[in-house]
């Protein structure tokens, strides 16, 4: 569990260390639960595969960390690692160029785009992945991130693989790349478009958060669409829909249980049961009542 990213959960102070000893036995390391704000030791949350266990809050992991949750040890082997984004308008922001943005974050983060897709197996069913990670510009996606994701589904078409693709996209289409990452939108949902006449299964997870023009293509086009507990999807952020209506907003807008109830979402699944969770709908989507998760 060598790959959780922590950004958006901050390192304690000092006036918080004494409150580890009083909430958390063992010692190292320790951030703060971006949702209830309690300290948890950073080893103990990897232990708990990245949820808090005062809140359930299901924290950010990395790309790697959830394939190497759901996918078969050995088994992923990666496709179009070596595509990256250009600064193809010169783009600037707060005097930062996107050309020195993408540097800095491909050394944080130690891959070249915010997506990582492949194949694997999943309780040894053969399948295409793809993962965007959210400490990768909040897992925006970009000219590189929905080429990799076309190219994830042509492949999946063409060996007839279920394609799963979870999404941690805060971010949705990258401005930095303005009408560029737009068009992946209908470029990524035309490749979907293709999978499903072909009758090719499409899973899509969502996690926190997904927004914007990613939960408006392909992370709100699957067949099934699996939401992590209270995880926050939709176009526009709820201060933006608040503002614009000048009317408060229901209790729990936009979380996946809300989405859940409103029909926007098939079903919740805990980050533990999720690998599970896919076996089991791989089966039925298949047809194939061999295998049992
Ligand atoms: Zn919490």
């Amino acid at each position: 569990m060598a790959f959780f990213g922590w950004d958006k959960l901050k390192l304690i102070g000092k006036s918080d260390k004494q409150q580890i000893n009083k909430k958390e036995e063992g010692s190292g390391p320790a951030v703060k639960c971006k949702r209830c704000g309690e300290i948890i030791i950073k080893k103990m949350l990897e232990g708990n595969l990245g949820v808090c266990s005062h809140c359930n809050y299901h924290s950010h992991i990395s790309a790697k960390t959830r394939i190497n949750l759901l996918i078969d040890e050995g088994t992923f082997v990666e496709h179009d690692s070596d595509l990256r984004s250009l600064d193809i308008l010169g783009f600037e922001r707060h005097g930062k160029s996107y050309s020195k943005k993408l540097e800095q974050e491909i050394k944080k983060n130690r891959m070249l785009s915010a997506m990582l897709s492949g194949v694997g197996k999943l309780k040894e069913r053969p399948v295409a992945i793809g993962v965007t990670d959210p400490n990768f510009i909040a897992g925006s996606m970009g000219s590189v991130v929905g080429e990799k994701f076309t190219r994830l589904a042509e492949h999946a078409l063409e060996k007839r693989l279920p394609l799963i693709v979870v999404s941690g996209s805060g971010g949705g289409a990258r401005m930095h790349e303005g009408l560029y990452s737009l068009m992946q939108m209908a470029k990524t949902s035309a490749a979907l478009g293709k999978l499903r006449e072909a009758g090719v299964p499409y899973i899509s997870v969502v996690t926190d958060s997904t927004m914007g023009g990613i939960w408006a293509s392909w992370a709100a086009l699957g067949d099934v669409i699996i939401g992590e507990p209270g995880a926050h999807a939709g176009f526009t952020g709820p201060r933006v829909i608040k503002t614009t209506i000048n009317q408060d907003l229901p209790e729990g807008f936009q979380r996946s249980e809300f989405l859940l109830e409103h029909g926007q979402l098939d079903l919740i699944v805990e980050r533990c049961e999720m690998r599970d969770k896919l076996a089991s709908l791989l089966d039925l989507l298949l047809g194939d009542t061999t295998k049992t998760a």
